[in-house]
């Protein structure tokens, strides 16, 4: 069935109608509206606040390093009462463009409604001084701290915190569903990491810092990144250096995520003999990942069958 704008603007001023009649504030049944710069932040808003409006600026085929600061990006947080992103700097090429260009003062400062996850939680990896010679580092540390399950939960608490102070009519369902999200994530995460012990000890080469938290959690050594520098993609003097370091025999796989380029990962699998893992990036990153506990299943799943 298709539905045109006019029909839904019917049914939308019958829904007005009915809050009205039942005497139920207007933000009560519309719930927050939520712009997620990253889907991992999205799925989390969804287990914390299932009555909102969520929006996800990227997909997990998306570099959240590099994006376009669109014209629907813009529309999109001209709405929102909140605007979760990553932080540390992942997003620092865009986000102040979208919030400049959509003029919403409620998402203009942490005070408010703008909610940086790598704020919440000490990140891995800071630097403690940067300069151009580096590359496009991470000086504020890794911000892709979505995969590891304790830094996660920290998050999860703390965004409970920033819903109630933007929309305290709801606490009580916005710490039930806290309560549950962290029931069913902390009774997970034995069992990932039970199904991860035979992969403590291993060896990758992996591209960018993207899988950090999951290697540091489940006990991965990264030894080689396929970028020469972050930011910079992987060129053929430094994939000849990667094949050496393969040549030792100790490596496990190759590791990419699902939005970066294959192009060398193939061409040294291809001479070293190891498998490639396309890892999701996110939530959505492949079709088994269609939540923030199936994206970690997918994630072990995919590491393990390597050891096979
Ligand atoms: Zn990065």
């Amino acid at each position: 069935m298709r539905i045109n704008s006019k029909q839904l603007l019917s049914k939308g001023a019958k829904a007005l109608t009915l809050a009205l009649a039942l005497g139920v504030t207007n933000n009560a049944v519309a719930g927050l509206n939520i712009f997620a710069c990253e889907p991992e932040y999205a799925a989390l808003a969804k287990e914390l606040a299932p009555d909102a409006k969520i929006y996800s600026a990227t997909t997990a085929m998306q570099d959240p390093h590099q994006v376009q600061a669109r014209p629907s990006l813009i529309a999109k947080m001209r709405q929102a009462d909140l605007a979760i992103c990553a932080g540390a700097d992942l997003e620092v090429g865009w986000l102040p463009m979208l919030q400049m260009k959509s003029a919403n003062a409620k998402v203009r400062s942490t005070d408010q409604g703008l909610f940086f996850a790598a704020e919440q939680i000490d990140t891995l990896d800071q630097l403690e001084s940067v300069d151009r010679s580096m590359g496009d580092v991470h000086a504020k540390g890794n911000p892709h701290l979505h995969f590891d399950p304790n830094r996660l939960l920290d998050v999860a608490t703390a965004l409970t915190a920033k819903l109630v102070q933007l929309d305290p009519d709801n606490k009580a369902q916005y710490q039930s569903s806290l309560v549950s999200f962290s029931e069913r994530w902390q009774a997970a995460i034995p069992h990932w990491e039970a199904k991860a012990q035979a992969l403590q000890g291993s060896k990758v080469i992996a591209y960018h810092s993207s899988f950090k938290y999951l290697f540091n959690w489940l006990g991965l050594e990264q030894v080689a990144d396929l970028e020469p520098k972050p930011g910079i993609p992987p060129s053929s003097s430094h994939l000849a250096s990667l094949l050496n370091r393969a040549k030792q025999g100790d490596i496990l796989a190759i590791v990419i995520a699902s939005y970066q380029s294959e192009r060398g990962a193939d061409w040294l699998a291809e001479r070293s003999d190891l498998p490639v893992l396309v890892l999701p990036m996110s939530v959505g990153g492949n079709d088994q990942s269609v939540d923030l506990f199936t994206l970690y299943d997918s994630a072990i799943a995919l590491l393990l069958s390597a050891k096979q």
